[in-house]
């Protein structure tokens, strides 16, 4: 039962940062219903303030693998691209030091990125989304997610906290993996870009490492090949939940 609810846990974080702050704030690749709209970002507060997130990720779309990419493995290295970036820090040890800190992120990361400027894209100017990405409140809703662990804690003892925290680090070296190693191992398919595509990462990210598909075509919410992001809201779909917008940029 603990196994399952820990499967869940990740699941809905991991669909909360691909289908919430990914495709649906940062590219608007489908409508939603309110509730379930907000219910998405909410899961995916962990990765950070929705807006910051999806600013920073506009600019790595346009800029991706030169040298004004935020996030690039081209550019500043492999560990730089994976993490480094938040901080920033162009030093390694740092970096393997962050990645390493697993449920210590969710508590600063929200810290880390700078509030959002006044003037935002029309599409952002939202008071709700505004107000959950304003840090304070991110880091409230990103601590929510760490509730878990008291649940661990009364399974399975000190052992329950080790097996959260692993988790954690994986979860969160599973979603940087997508700014580094989506950048460099795979099948590339985009021409403009060095974006791969790579079954492993698609299956633990939710479709996000289909990444080369995602670069050629950012505003389709279909990631293609094996995309359970997408499984996800065509079921949503039938349920009149969302609306999928037949579209390729
Ligand atoms: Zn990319
Ligand atoms: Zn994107």
């Amino acid at each position: 039962m603990l196994y399952l609810f820990l499967i869940s846990w990740y699941v809905f974080i991991g669909l909360g940062v691909s289908l919430g702050t990914h495709r649906l704030v940062s590219h608007n690749s489908f409508k939603s219903n309110s509730a379930l709209k907000y219910i998405l970002v909410y899961a995916g507060t962990p990765a950070g303030p929705p807006i910051q997130w999806a600013l920073n990720h506009r600019i790595h779309h346009k800029t991706t693998d030169t040298e004004d990419d935020p996030h690039s493995p081209y550019f500043g290295g492999f560990w730089h691209a994976h993490c480094g970036w938040y901080l920033p820090t162009g030093n390694t040890f740092v970096a393997i030091m962050y990645a390493l800190a697993g449920p210590i992120r969710t508590i600063i990361d929200p810290f880390i990125w700078k509030a959002f400027p006044e003037k935002l894209p029309r599409d952002l100017d939202l008071p709700l989304l505004k107000f959950m990405s304003r840090r304070p409140v991110n880091f409230l809703l990103a601590l929510s997610h760490l509730l878990p662990f008291y649940l661990f804690y009364v399974e399975l003892g000190w052992m329950g906290l080790v097996l959260g925290y692993m988790i954690a680090v994986l979860f969160y070296n599973i979603g940087d993996s997508i700014n580094s190693v989506s950048h460099l191992v795979g099948s590339p398919d985009d021409p403009n870009t060095q974006a791969r595509n790579w079954f492993p990462s698609a299956l633990l990210t939710m479709g996000e490492g289909n990444h080369a598909e995602h670069h050629r075509s950012p505003g389709n919410a279909n990631f293609g090949g094996f995309d359970p992001g997408y499984l996800f809201l065509r079921v949503m779909k039938i349920l009149r939940l969302v609306t999928l917008k037949a579209r390729r940029d």
